[in-house]
């Protein structure tokens, strides 16, 4: 049998998504007869926030030949080197979780079992201490890894805050230029032939635009994937019951972090984004526990700065759309599912849900191996990282409001259980390879949030341990010598990224 191949794409939606989608097709197509055609409509707007970011977002940049200076200069991005965590375990303490890896391995042991080990030999150097993330952002200080090469800061990883909505206009600069085709329009109406595929979306206007395959960045709607494909959604507000945000952007005030601030509240918690030209911050909270004024006043009243824009609260409902590809209509972004952005993945999704679609990319027929392949494997990330953010609320020792005293009583996703009971034997996690958090994001909540294994993996009992404390102490020191020559993050920009 002949299959057809796919002659036509059409994105509907213009927001973080669907420029990152039409970016990314279109670099792939450029030199081919594939047409990409991306509608969206100046009416709705897009959502404008999603601030924060994780490193893989450098590797789309790099992977469309994006150039990181250029890229920061027109997105006002500041670096970002992890995430500092304040009052979740009990108010007045907080903790880093920071990119990258901790330490090294020492003859062949684990670095964070050798930590264990040394702790319990009664060394009290704080975890974070082997982490040169951490220590630089402890110290405001930012560089670029490859121009430290042969020091312990050579490893260090990195992700950007951007303006999103600067981000999108950058996209779909790139992307126009690839040839991807831009329609402003309101899509109202969607026919689907009789084997349920989506044939065409007509606009207000009456324009018809037809298609091979249709890719959903339509916002939480859903337009394609949920009211024309009545795909579903699975809700996830047992495990995370946060279902609203209110934003507001205030004026720069004092340095500008290496990192997300992300403090618990009375019924949620707070972000706070470092951009170069202002500052992004919202308070994540459940309505169960939190009226929508009382979440402004706790926002004002705990930033910094002027605010530049008025309050805006967002509805929403964690979980994830039964399947992220039906039929010939891929969803990304909060078309495809939501979890609240306590750790910054949302366009990581985008991004490799799109690499995942490449990789299993199909002719016009749409096999339904290749989308249940997909649509597996999307779950699972959702429930990764689902579980991870958990992990932040139902380790909590606070009872000040009803908000925290339910997280410390929650029902917990099983996977989440059994890796807590696995670790609180002795420290012990096998990472999946495809897993966006790897054991030092695990280790480090587990450790800010105070959850202790009972002991160590017995064969450190087999090691040196004079050359394990010498060895943890060098590491250590050297991290905090190196960090301490590097310039501030505001210098670094200002040097590295001058304003164009
Ligand atoms: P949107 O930005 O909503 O875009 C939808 C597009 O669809 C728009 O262009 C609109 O015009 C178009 N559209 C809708 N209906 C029609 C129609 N009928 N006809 C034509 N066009 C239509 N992510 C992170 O990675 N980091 C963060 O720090 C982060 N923080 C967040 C904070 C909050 C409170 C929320 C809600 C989300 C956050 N996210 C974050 C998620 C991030 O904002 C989104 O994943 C990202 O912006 C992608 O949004 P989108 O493109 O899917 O949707």
């Amino acid at each position: 049998m002949i299959q057809e191949s796919i002659k036509k794409f059409v994105i509907v939606g213009g927001g973080t998504a669907g420029w990152i989608a039409a970016a990314t097709l279109g670099n792939i197509f450029r030199h081919s007869e594939v047409e990409i055609e991306l509608v969206e409509s100046d009416d709705i707007g897009v959502i404008g926030v999603g601030e924060a970011t994780i490193p893989p977002l450098l590797t789309i940049l790099e992977s469309l030949g994006i150039d990181l200076v250029d890229f920061i200069k027109h997105t006002q991005a500041s670096f970002k080197l992890g995430i500092q965590f304040d009052d979740w375990h009990t108010i007045g303490q907080g903790y880093f979780h920071p990119f990258g890896t901790l330490g090294r391995s020492i003859d062949g042991h684990d670095f964070f079992q050798c930590w264990l080990k040394s702790k319990s030999e009664g060394d009290d150097t704080p975890l974070m201490a082997h982490s040169p993330e951490s220590v630089l952002a402890e110290q405001g200080r930012f560089f670029l890894p490859f121009e430290a090469q042969g020091t312990p800061l050579a490893s260090t990883t990195f992700a950007l805050h951007l303006d999103a909505v600067l981000a999108g206009k950058y996209l779909r600069k790139f992307a126009e230029k690839s040839g991807v085709k831009r329609t402003e329009g309101l899509v109202e109406s969607v026919s689907k032939s009789d084997k349920g595929f989506i044939e065409s979306v007509t606009l207000k206007s009456g324009v018809e635009i037809a298609g091979d395959f249709f890719i959903d960045c339509s916002g939480f709607k859903g337009l394609l994937i949920e009211e024309a494909l009545e795909t579903g959604y699975e809700d996830w507000s047992e495990f995370l019951p946060c279902n609203r945000a209110v934003t507001v952007q205030t004026e720069n005030m004092g340095d500008t972090t290496p990192y997300t601030i992300a403090t618990a509240r009375a019924a949620g918690w707070t972000w706070r984004i470092p951009l170069q030209h202002r500052t992004g911050n919202g308070y994540v909270f459940c309505d169960k526990y939190c009226s929508d004024e009382e979440a402004v006043e706790t926002l004002l009243s705990s930033i910094e700065g002027e605010p530049l824009t008025e309050p805006r609260v967002i509805p929403f409902t964690t979980g994830v759309r039964h399947k992220a590809w039906s039929q010939n209509c891929l969803a990304l972004g909060l078309a495809q599912g939501f979890l609240e952005p306590l750790e910054s993945t949302a366009i990581h999704l985008v991004s490799k849900s799109l690499a995942l679609f490449v990789r299993l990319f199909p002719t016009a027929e749409c096999d339904t191996q290749l989308s249940d392949e997909f649509n597996r494997r999307v779950r699972q990330d959702y429930e990764e990282i689902r579980d991870f953010l958990v992990l932040h609320y139902c380790t909590t020792q606070r009872d000040d409001t009803p908000f925290w005293r339910w997280c410390q009583q929650m029902p917990l996703p099983e996977k989440l259980k059994a890796k807590l009971e696995l670790f609180k034997v002795h420290g012990g996690l096998i990472p999946g390879t495809e897993e966006l958090f790897q054991p030092t994001s695990w280790y480090a909540v587990f450790d800010g949030m105070g959850v202790e294994p009972i002991g160590y993996n017995p064969t450190l009992d087999a090691i040196d341990y004079h050359k394990l404390k010498q060895s943890l102490h060098s590491g250590k020191t050297a991290i905090q010598t190196s960090a301490a020559t590097q310039p501030s993050h505001d210098e670094f920009l200002r040097t590295y990224c001058p304003a164009p």
